[in-house]
């Protein structure tokens, strides 16, 4: 007989190991399926490290679900007895009209978050490894930090085997077919019954949810690490994680020294290059190296030349850069996870929650209207006209 469950999540990295821990701490009966192993290098939740802020430039509005996601991160580490997140502060540096820092002065005035001001004397005091070009200010989200991702996604998985959920791995699921009752879910391995069905695939979502193709655009990204000589000025403490806006350059990440490599960087999106899930990651190439190389030049001078490694990972995007967590049209058993266009990370303590409430009651009390399938045909219908 086909085994049945209440629920089956398609995928286990950062959003599919979240859900599977929220069902079986519910007490559903819960199977999560996973081609590969959690935290793989093909997957977009693997790297050392996430960036987490709270003071969030991109819209006040996530900062309720953001809220939400802290709690859920440190009720995560309770029960796991292990660190998951480090706060060491968020720097963002920019022109005071440049979305991030426009962005995060609105975010913390309309709810009341803590935000500092520095001014370039106070800069060299407390973190001498960044330069404040004339133009720019630095604001410090105290509340910003790191969380660690391969900790993150064990984690989960871990707290979701003591509860009692079943988790396969190795093993790629090929066909979700809803019936009169249950949905059916082939797998490489054999098939499932579930009553519900998740679908956190990452930079394959199009394959199980085909409405998703040419929406749905995985790119590279390539992340660099480099071995400062005075490693006392990059270590958390001294060195917060930071954003920096170049304007027209774009906008970079990076992060303290967290293990053996030294400070990581990356431009958000990098060269928005589209890449076939299918394939192995194109390797790093001279451009790539090259755009990192020169913002460590110009803003971080103690790491130049100092590369030791580089890496391409995954983003996939939407349309609007947002996130799509929603029921499927037409289709309710089936909840869709979107990868969250490089910013999603953080959230996955809350997003596990939401598709756990979406799989087992139909709806959330958390505010995800924006989230939705008619909010990104509105975006498309806006954007086309
Ligand atoms: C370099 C980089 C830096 C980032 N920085 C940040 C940051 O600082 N802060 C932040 O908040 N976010 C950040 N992000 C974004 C964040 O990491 C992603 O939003 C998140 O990891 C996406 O997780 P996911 O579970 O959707 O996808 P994935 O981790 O890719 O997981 C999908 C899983 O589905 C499995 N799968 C696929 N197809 C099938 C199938 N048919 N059957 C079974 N299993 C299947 C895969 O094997 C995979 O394990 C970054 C992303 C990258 C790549």
């Amino acid at each position: 007989m086909t085994p049945s469950f209440h629920v089956a999540v398609i995928g286990l990295g950062a959003m599919g190991s979240a859900a599977v821990s929220h069902l079986a701490a519910r007490g559903a009966r819960v199977i999560g399926i996973d081609a590969y192993f959690p935290a793989h290098a093909l997957s977009s939740s693997h790297g050392d490290s996430r960036l987490i802020r709270l003071g969030y430039f991109e819209d006040p509005s996530y900062v309720p679900l953001l809220q939400r996601a802290y709690a859920n991160w440190r009720a995560l580490e309770a029960r796991l007895r292990e660190d998951v997140l480090t706060i060491t502060g968020v720097l963002q540096i920019g022109r005071p009209d440049s979305k991030i820092v426009s962005g995060t002065q609105k975010s913390c005035a309309l709810h009341n978050l803590p935000l500092e001001v520095l001014d370039p004397d106070q800069m060299r005091t407390r973190f001498p490894v960044f330069s404040l070009g004339k133009e720019d200010i630095a604001l410090l989200d105290p509340q910003g930090g790191y969380l660690h991702p391969e900790a993150a996604v064990m984690g989960h998985l871990k707290l979701a085997a003591a509860d009692g959920a079943a988790l396969h791995f190795g093993e790629k699921v090929t066909a979700i077919e809803p019936g009169d009752g249950d949905v059916t879910i082939t797998s490489s391995h054999g098939q499932y019954r579930a009553a519900k069905v998740i679908v956190a695939t990452g930079s394959w979502i199009s394959e199980l949810v085909p409405s998703l193709r040419g929406h749905a655009v995985p790119i590279k990204q390539v992340v660099a690490w480099y071995q400062p000589l005075d490693g006392f000025m990059t270590m958390p403490q001294r060195m917060p994680v930071f954003i920096r806006d170049e304007g027209e350059n774009g906008s970079f990440f990076g992060f303290p020294v967290i293990g053996a490599d030294g400070v990581k960087v990356g431009r958000h999106a990098h060269f928005r290059e589209p890449i076939d899930p299918n394939q192995p990651n194109p390797p790093v190439n001279e451009a790539d190296t090259a755009l990192l190389d020169s913002f460590i030049q110009r803003q971080l001078p103690l790491a130049a030349g100092l590369r030791v490694r580089s890496t391409t990972c995954r983003y996939t995007m939407l349309p609007s850069e947002d996130f799509l967590i929603d029921l499927l049209p037409g289709e309710e058993r089936i909840v869709v996870a979107s990868p969250c266009s490089g910013h999603g990370f953080k959230f996955t303590s809350v997003v596990g929650e939401i598709l756990a409430d979406l799989a087992l009651d139909g709806g959330t009390p958390l505010p995800i209207d924006a989230f939705s399938f008619k909010a990104m045909d509105r975006f498309l219908a806006a954007r086309a006209a």
